[in-house]
């Protein structure tokens, strides 16, 4: 189940991180920690759009590796959210880094890891 926090909530509360690792909180406040800047999809989203017209498949990579009408579709910012490599639950920052952006239907079947 994904929360129904506004996207754009800057990450601010560093502490909620380890607050939540350590004390197998389910204190669902702390999950704004989720939530990635702006300027940090915006930076990825240019990156990833930009790799994936020159290899002509969709800048969604599991559209990219999928066998439907989407394959080869470029998604624009808006029709994406940003989604965490390395799941934020096991130390996965929210920094460029371990940021990668979905398609809205993928990031939501991955759903709250
Ligand atoms: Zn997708």
């Amino acid at each position: 189940m994904k929360n129904s926090e506004p996207v754009l909530t800057q990450v601010t509360n560093r502490r909620g991180i380890f607050e939540y690792v350590l004390g197998g909180s389910a204190d669902t406040k702390l999950l704004n920690i989720r939530v990635f800047e702006e300027k940090v999809k915006k930076a990825t989203y240019a990156k990833q759009t930009q790799a994936a017209e020159a290899k002509g498949e969709s800048n969604c990579p599991l559209c990219a590796i999928g066998h439907g009408a989407n394959k080869s579709r470029i998604y624009a910012l808006n029709e994406m959210d940003a989604d965490h490599v390395s799941a934020w639950s096991k130390a996965g920052e929210s920094s460029a880094k371990n940021c990668q952006m979905l398609c809205v239907t993928h990031n939501r079947a991955k759903g709250n890891r």
